[in-house]
């Protein structure tokens, strides 16, 4: 799921500097998961440095490359070799990257969820007009209710794996969809799920409506 054409859109305008705030935090956070993406950011972000420079694109110094992306591996690494355990007596706590951390009040258990679908959202307190942006978590083998996309919708996982029509997605990859996208994002058996999502529309519930659904939706 890392070689996503949409995906590497957004990279390229995270490295420019022109993502509002929530799909910037996404793209941050999926940046400090996935070394994939964070090579694939780092050549933007050099190509895009040689441009502002008025340099001609030329083949990337592979010495200054592996400083860029050594940096990047300082900084936001993905957080396991760091992550104190978690005390026995606790319920697991997904392990949460540097930038999504940074934006939560609290640890996990301590937000205000509310029920959605099989599982629970918490709506992040951005105010970007026009955007909002949630983490899901769903128990292992449950799922959000049925729905398609008024506009576009970005979903990092964060732990555990979901699946839905177009594929699997695992921890640090993340799915884009758009209207033209009906789905029914399942989490995989084995494991609980935790996701942040980001929208810029509206959802539209099209599967049963006997599932709880966000308020924020337009029956
Ligand atoms: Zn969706």
């Amino acid at each position: 799921m890392s070689a996503n054409p949409d995906v590497d859109e957004l990279l390229v305008a995270h490295a420019a500097g022109r993502l509002p705030e929530p799909v910037s935090l996404v793209v941050a956070t999926h940046l400090a998961l996935s070394p994939a993406a964070r090579e694939r950011y780092a050549r933007y972000e050099a190509v895009g440095g040689a441009l502002l420079e008025g340099l001609a694109p030329a083949p990337l110094d592979p010495a200054s490359l592996d400083r860029v992306l050594a940096r990047l591996d300082e900084g936001s690494g993905d957080g396991r070799p760091a992550e104190p355990a978690a005390p026995a007596a606790a319920a697991p706590s997904p392990r949460l990257p540097r930038p999504l951390r940074d934006y939560l009040p609290g640890p996990l258990d301590s937000l205000p969820w509310r029920r959605y679908g099989d599982g629970f959202e918490y709506e992040l307190p951005l105010g970007t007009p026009g955007y909002r942006a949630t983490l899901i978590r769903v128990r292992a083998g449950g799922a959000v209710p049925q729905h398609t996309h008024e506009g576009n919708e970005l979903t990092l996982v964060i732990e555990g794996a979901i699946r839905d029509a177009n594929g699997r997605y695992a921890r640090g990859d993340l799915a884009v969809a758009d209207a033209s996208v009906d789905h029914l994002p399942t989490a995989e058996p084995g494991e609980d799920c935790l996701c942040l999502e980001v929208t810029d529309a509206p959802l539209r519930p099209t599967g049963s409506p006997d599932r709880s659904f966000n308020p924020f939706v337009r029956f």
